[in-house]
């Protein structure tokens, strides 16, 4: 999937944050930082696991917000991924503005979203480089290190893509989605196979592949051009594998070497599959309440 040529999308929409790489992990600190990053993993409210992250010697904050992503042409955000990042949040507010007053009584409000470096304050607790993108409900904000993205490919078996990307960004954007319908207030904090958490990090998954499905049809009000050119089945296996590559199974798998239904917080690779193929074929909210679904 690539943006549309001649597309232009206006800079300050997100924000750039850090200071720089940090000092690093200190030593001992690697289990810690392997369930941090489980934890972590797009997930949604890692206040749970800040105690851990003090422990892994990450100090201090100094990492205030330091600018924003200027303009970009549609060519940049097919090339460069602080462009991307900025491109596709500013389709996700297009998509997500029409369509979730269209098909829910709620209207739309964006979420803060800070592209960081090495690491940044967030109020869920301290984002490093380990951490993974996630969306904090206490701040409404989608906090992302791009870097990430490469560990997506040579850590988690990712295809890779820019499609792939712009599921992570999608996926983050579906918490927001989650939180201003009122699904991530109503979500019990457990894990499991089938718990609230799970549930909750399939819906995002849905809402990810609604966007994907209704991008290549949204129209750019700046330019008149849709956003996006159609998507191809070589791009859709990009996304879907950025979804199967983080799946709880396969994460387990790769780090622990075994496979532990009661600790899923993110679902399965295949479920995670299913439910964005659901979003992106059917294209509706309701067919994305997972947290309300009989079978998952
Ligand atoms: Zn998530």
């Amino acid at each position: 999937m690539s943006f549309q040529s001649g597309g232009n999308f206006k800079g300050g929409r997100v924000k750039r944050a850090g200071g720089g790489r940090s000092a690093g992990v200190a030593g001992g600190g690697l289990g810690i930082v392997v369930i941090a990053l489980v934890a972590y993993f797009l997930g949604v409210d890692p206040a749970l696991i800040e105690g851990a992250l003090d422990n892994t010697g990450i100090t201090g904050s100094g990492s205030g917000v330091s600018g924003y992503i200027g303009a970009c042409t549609a060519e940049q955000a097919n090339t460069d991924r602080q462009c991307r990042l900025s491109a596709t949040v500013q389709a996700l507010d297009a998509y997500w503005t029409k369509t979730l007053p269209a098909q829910t009584n709620v209207k739309y409000t964006p979420p803060d979203v800070v592209s960081f470096d090495g690491q940044t304050q967030s109020r869920c607790g301290v984002a490093s480089a380990a951490t993974g993108p996630f969306y904090c409900p206490a701040d409404q904000t989608i906090y992302v290190d791009v870097a990430f993205f490469d560990r997506l490919s040579s850590r988690y078996g990712a295809s890779g893509g820019p499609l792939g990307e712009m599921y992570v960004v999608a996926h983050e954007m579906g918490h927001h989605i989650e939180y201003l319908i009122g699904a991530l207030h109503e979500a019990d904090n457990d894990e499991g196979a089938n718990s609230d958490s799970v549930r909750i990090e399939l819906e995002a998954d849905c809402f990810a592949g609604m966007w994907a499905g209704g991008a290549a049809t949204t129209v750019d009000p700046n330019t008149g051009t849709t956003f996006l050119e159609p998507i191809t089945q070589a791009q859709l296996k990009d996304a879907l594998s950025a979804a199967a590559a983080v799946g709880d199974d396969h994460i387990q798998k790769t780090q622990a070497g075994y496979v532990n239904p009661d600790t899923f917080t993110h679902g399965t690779s295949q479920q995670r599959m299913n439910w964005f193929t659901t979003g992106y074929e059917k294209g509706k909210v309701a067919s994305c309440d997972v947290l309300h679904a009989k079978n998952i």
